[in-house]
């Protein structure tokens, strides 16, 4: 009956048709419970996956196999991909890579996944299969892992991110306490993680609508800190959420990293094209609105203003100094005008600096001399400063 309503139903049947004994399960059954749209359409079987193919081929469809070794056949249908995995359960796991096995039982798959919610499976008699409570807890608004939370960390610690990233969508006010001491005794294993699965979880977390609560309590259970070293404050990012700013996992990393970006982004072992960006976006300093005028241009020399952030300004900031929103703020910046800092090498040279690394030098430090003076001395008046520093090198 629940499939009926589905979205993608039209997808989902022809599928069901050629594999009755197939079932929904994970993400999307709790999506259909929560009653909110499903990014993807999960199938378990207890069929071996070669089994799958044949049959999806015989009922005329398209069967790719996108994943054998872990029993998954991608089955496309009404133009969408349908996944369908054969059940599986755990032979041996070293808190890295699981080994599985294929299993006819839905227990069994069903207990080797994280949380009570992600581990129901929907027949196409309409029938719900949810051993674990995992109805009763999402109606509570309670993410609780399916059997002990400790010993499931250690299995795999990226479920502490997991974690946080369902108690953002799913959760209330109170997390489920078991799950809470098992994250603050297990956090050190998510220094064993690949920066490849930490950066995707955290990511998938940070591109949600509201992530800060569920980043206020990774800082309060210490787990902040194993994933953005040096990372203590999670208000500024609260504070960028309220003011409207898009749901930009990039921007959202600057305002929680600021000054630790860099260390941030070797942590994450972001893409070269996200770590410059990061870079701009966290550069301290950088956006003030409620500075005066002088700092605030100051702040705004030769930077993009589109991507700047200041996550002091951002923590501490109220809405009687700042802007409302994050309109207005994009605003206020693009109507700043961007002082120009217009002395070259060449006049360095013309001033007589000697060619070489002095000139970089000499252009550094009337740079910041340029700075210290609000950016307000002119194009004459920062030569006349490249002379004075040239007769003094003699
Ligand atoms: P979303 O809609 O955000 O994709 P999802 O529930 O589909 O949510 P996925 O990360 O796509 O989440 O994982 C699909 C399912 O696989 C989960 O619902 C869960 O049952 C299981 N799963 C995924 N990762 C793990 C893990 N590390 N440990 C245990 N089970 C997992
Ligand atoms: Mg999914």
């Amino acid at each position: 009956a629940a499939l009926d309503a589905l979205p993608g139903r039209d997808a989902l049947m022809p599928v069901l048709d050629a594999l009755p004994d197939a079932r929904l399960v994970g993400g999307a059954v709790r999506d259909i419970l929560a009653g909110r749209p499903s990014a993807d359409l999960d199938l378990g079987t207890p069929s071996p996956p070669e089994d799958t193919m044949r049959r999806a081929v015989a009922a005329g469809l398209k069967a790719v196999p996108t994943g054998l070794a872990h029993g998954t056949v991608t089955i496309v249908s009404a133009g969408r991909p349908v996944e369908v995995t054969t059940l599986r359960r755990d032979v041996q796991t070293d808190g890295r890579h699981a080994v599985v096995a294929w299993t006819e039982s839905w227990t069994e798959d069903a207990g080797r996944r994280d949380f009570t919610i992600n581990a129901m499976s929907l027949g196409r008699d309409g029938v719900l299969h949810d051993p674990f409570g995992g109805v009763r807890d999402l109606r509570e608004r309670r993410v609780r892992f399916v059997g002990e939370a400790a010993r499931r960390i250690e299995e795999d610690a990226l479920r502490i991110l997991r974690f946080f990233r369902f108690h953002a969508r799913f959760g209330g006010s109170v997390p489920d306490a078991e799950a809470v001491a098992a994250i603050a005794t297990g956090a050190a294993g998510l220094d064993r993680l690949s920066a490849e699965r930490v950066q995707a979880e955290l990511f998938r977390l940070l591109r949600l609508p509201d992530p800060a609560g569920a980043v206020t309590l990774m800082h309060e259970l210490g787990v902040l800190d194993r994933v953005l070293p040096g990372v203590g404050d999670p208000a500024p990012l609260a504070r960028l959420v309220a003011l409207g700013a898009p749901a930009d996992p990039v921007l959202r990393l600057a305002a929680l990293a600021g000054t630790e970006s860099a260390a941030a982004a070797r942590r994450l072992k972001l893409s070269n094209a996200d770590a410059v960006r990061l870079a701009g976006l966290a550069e301290p300093g950088t956006l003030r609105p409620d500075a005066g005028d002088a700092e605030l241009r100051r702040s705004l020399a030769g930077r993009e203003p589109a991507l700047l952030i200041d996550r002091t300004w951002l923590a501490q900031a109220g809405d009687r100094n700042g802007p409302a929103d994050w309109a207005a703020l994009r605003r206020q910046l693009a109507d700043t005008p961007r002082p120009v800092f217009s002395v070259s090498g060449r006049d360095a040279v013309a001033a007589g600096i000697r060619a070489g690394p002095e000139v970089g030098r000499a252009l550094a430090a009337v740079h910041d001399w340029w700075l210290s003076e609000g950016c307000r001395p002119d194009r004459e008046d920062c030569v006349r400063k490249l002379e004075a520093f040239a007769a003094a090198m003699g």
